[in-house]
């Protein structure tokens, strides 16, 4: 799987080998985490990215809702649970503090995916875990974990693209909805993935709705070795361009 590529909740399931349904699941693979993350309107938490630096600042999860705490949201988000055990926050915060202090030479590799719509899920990438703060919000104290893009090639082999190519959610979904989540060549709802209309490596932007676009593998593939260039009464494929295969 490539970062940007577009998957049903099925797809994510067989990938992780796990029914995730919590934002925080420590360790699930053999030897990292998973993020699940929204930055849709009404999204539970209120997680960001810094479009310059591509980092990724995790909110932690609140309190369950129980007879005790009626609103999770008053109140601080818990390190431990009841029985003392630790809860995700716990074992994320342990991590990043390990990491930090020098106790664990390496972070904590975190998979993220962030939701597009119901069901659909677009792969975001590896993070490492880099960082945490434990403050307060104004109201009640709330974890924020910071993420940073990885660049270099990781486990299997798989190289992992640059942190400024990140589209941001926000953009994908609107996307999503604009190309009626089809391929906008032939149209297939089958193996997306999100494509710069203008490559990265040329110069195009992935903070604009306009420089992006969902195609099928098949058609991305095709596009790798040629820019097409649109003008309102031909389409020419500047052939002689050869651009970088992930675009
Ligand atoms: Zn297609």
């Amino acid at each position: 799987m490539q970062p940007d590529d577009i998957i049903t909740y099925l797809d994510l399931v067989n990938e992780e080998k796990a029914h995730l349904q919590k934002g925080m699941n420590y360790r699930i693979g053999k030897n990292y985490s998973v993020f699940l993350m929204s930055v849709r309107k009404n999204a539970p938490y209120a997680d960001q990215i810094n479009h310059t630096t591509g980092a990724l600042i995790y909110e932690g999860h609140d309190h369950p809702k129980t007879t005790l705490v009626p609103e999770p949201k008053s109140v601080n988000q818990p390190m431990t649970t009841s029985s003392g055990a630790w809860t995700e926050n716990g074992k994320f915060f342990k991590a990043a503090t390990d990491f930090k202090t020098g106790l664990s030479p390496n972070p904590e590799l975190i998979k993220v995916y962030e939701k597009i719509a119901n069901g659909i899920w677009c792969y975001k990438g590896f993070f490492e875990l880099v960082d945490v703060e434990h403050a307060s919000d104004g109201k009640r104290k709330v974890f924020k974990f910071h993420l940073l893009p990885i660049t270099k090639t990781i486990l299997n082999g798989n190289i992992e693209l640059p942190h400024n190519r990140i589209i941001p959610t926000h953009v994908k979904v609107e996307v999503w909805r604009r190309d009626k989540g089809k391929c906008q060549i032939c149209g297939s709802s089958k193996n997306l993935h999100y494509d710069h209309v203008i490559p990265f490596s040329k110069g195009g932007s992935s903070l604009i709705k306009e420089n992006i676009r969902i195609l099928c593998a098949k058609h991305n593939l095709e596009k790798s070795d040629k820019i097409m260039i649109l003008v309102p009464w031909i389409s020419v494929a500047a052939a002689a361009i050869t651009t970088h295969r992930m675009n």
